[in-house]
């Protein structure tokens, strides 16, 4: 196909001539997106889908690309939606330490607002719910991040935070280094 050809083919408002499944003849047909949901695994997925849509019946069709597109951004959508960490986690994680929203944020190097943010429902980075996963999974992590930005709360906060069941479980546990010591003591490293 040449440059000309290939030119004619791509008109005006994002027009592409080609042929269409439903007229069963070329016409002129539109690439559009929008937001389509599906049930998966019990879940209601939502993502952005691509179509083409005729110009002439108004169908609506995809092309073997436009369906991996979509199947892929139904996954992505389900991956995130699967992986995220919900606003009743958040809480249930931060007052098993007793921490306040603001001192919680500052312990995990988030703003001071951030954990507020979250756990009003509002949309959280993957970074962060990356970090909050890893914390619901494994509290150590939590009160490694402690000894480190302790300094940046109040004494009273530290002072909840201490008194806290899991701290005194960290506390009990030896805290990180010593549980990594075990680790590499039992695997005889
Ligand atoms: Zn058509």
């Amino acid at each position: 196909m040449n440059n000309i050809i290939a030119a004619q083919l791509f008109i005006k408002r994002n027009m592409i001539k080609m042929s269409c499944p439903y007229c069963e003849s070329i016409h002129e047909v539109r690439r559009i997106k929008r937001t389509e949901s599906i049930v998966f695994k019990g879940k209601n997925v939502s993502y952005e889908a691509v179509h083409y849509e005729c110009n002439n019946c108004h169908e609506i069709f995809d092309s073997a690309q436009m369906m991996d597109e979509n199947l892929l951004a139904a996954r992505e959508a389900y991956e995130l939606l699967e992986e995220s960490v919900s606003p009743a986690k958040i809480i249930s994680i931060r007052e098993s330490y007793n921490a306040s929203q603001k001192a919680f944020g500052l312990i995990l190097g988030m703003g001071e607002l951030t954990i507020n943010s979250y756990e009003q429902g509002k949309s959280i980075p993957m970074s962060s719910n990356r970090l909050l996963l890893h914390l619901s999974e494994n509290p150590l992590i939590f009160f490694e991040m402690y000894e480190r930005n302790k300094n940046k709360i109040g004494l009273i906060q530290r002072e909840r935070i201490e008194s806290s069941e899991a701290f005194k479980t960290y506390k009990k546990l030896g805290g990180l280094k010593n549980l990594y010591n075990s680790l590499s003591e039992s695997s005889g490293v």
